[in-house]
């Protein structure tokens, strides 16, 4: 079945927010777009979306498909306080794929498109060889910041308080059920969300930014162990968690029983996509526990040298090693364990 690529882009256009305005001057239609800056600056940023990699035809659903690849490559662009504006979609789609799917993929995409304010400027669509060939989904993010005040990595100092947003953990439980393959039951239905329709804290980073609270930022994407090394590797500092202030995500017994830990999800799960960023001591007070919707818990500190340790209850403070997802380490199986090895 062949598809006109015209056609494609067509319905591609029809479906998503992509009208000029803003900083969009040209869109799709033409031979590449025209962007006017505002005086910002633009903070860009690409993400793949790999069938058999990041997700599994026949275990997600081309709306989280659509959603989940935009919000991922959005996620780093709100994880430099940065606004997000205008995006650009490549798509390796098997001929299979031309239909319904798509259209359903488009309907996830545009919605997590208006979620976090962005326009389709353009793109590129190819047949994806194979039978069936396997589907690729290539965001590019671009988002605006005001001038020098986007939010690295490397800027948090001993001292600062460590903060985190929304529960960790539950796109690991989600996976986790869908890779012991009880997605389909009922119970657990809600428990899937996290890991198909991840929530960005948009409104939150482009604050962080403008209040100039933030010494430090980055997102959640491989799991707090993971990611607060790199946070910590980049400024040159170590930190100190307390273990119960770590907001985890609840287990409900049945699957506590199969060996799925809270507080294990909760350090090592990826893909929560919340903002995990520092504040200096004297600024923590002006962290509110709850930011337009989003919670905001208050983890522990940065502290001088590079050891990241989790001080438990009863006063142990032993090393957090990373165990997140490492790209290079593990792949989406269901033969193999849960990605984490938790
Ligand atoms: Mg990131």
């Amino acid at each position: 079945m062949a598809i006109l690529e015209d056609d494609l882009i067509e319905r591609i256009r029809r479906r998503v927010p992509s009208s000029v305005g803003g900083a969009l001057q040209l869109g799709i239609g033409d031979d590449a777009a025209v962007l006017r800056p505002r005086g910002g600056e633009w903070v860009l940023t690409c993400d793949q979306f790999l069938e058999n990699v990041h997700f599994l035809i026949d275990v997600h659903t081309p709306d989280s498909v659509g959603y989940k690849a935009l919000a991922r490559a959005t996620s780093d662009i709100v994880a430099m306080g940065a606004r997000p504006r205008i995006f650009l979609l490549s798509l390796a789609l098997p001929a299979e794929r031309t239909g319904r799917w798509l259209d359903d993929m488009l309907r996830g995409l545009s919605r997590a498109a208006r979620r976090f304010g962005l326009r389709l400027a353009g793109g590129d669509t190819a047949r994806s060889a194979g039978r069936p060939g396997p589907l690729a989904l290539n965001l590019m993010v671009l988002g605006e910041v005001e001038r020098g005040r986007a939010i690295g990595r490397a800027g948090a100092r001993p001292g600062d308080a460590i903060f985190v947003t929304g529960r960790l953990g539950g796109a690991q439980l989600g996976l986790e059920i869908v890779l012991r393959r009880m997605y389909r039951r009922r119970e657990f239905r809600r428990l899937l969300r996290p890991h198909f329709y991840p929530s960005l804290a948009v409104d939150l980073g482009v604050w962080l930014s403008h209040e100039r609270l933030a010494s430090a930022m980055m997102d959640l994407s491989d799991g707090l162990s993971t990611d607060l090394a790199r946070l910590c590797r980049a400024s040159k500092v170590g930190a100190r968690l307390s273990e119960t202030d770590i907001p985890a995500v609840v287990v409900p017994p049945s699957l506590q029983k199969l060996g799925l830990q809270q507080l294990s999800l909760a350090l090592h799960g990826g893909e929560d996509y919340g903002l995990l960023f520092t504040v200096p001591r004297r600024l923590a007070p002006r962290i509110p526990r709850v930011f337009r919707g989003t919670s905001i818990t208050r983890i522990g500190e940065v502290v001088a040298g590079r050891e990241v340790r989790l001080v438990s209850e009863d006063g142990h403070a032993p090393r957090l090693i990373p165990r997140g997802w490492d790209h290079f380490r593990a792949a989406f199986s269901f033969s193999g364990r849960a990605r984490t090895g938790a």
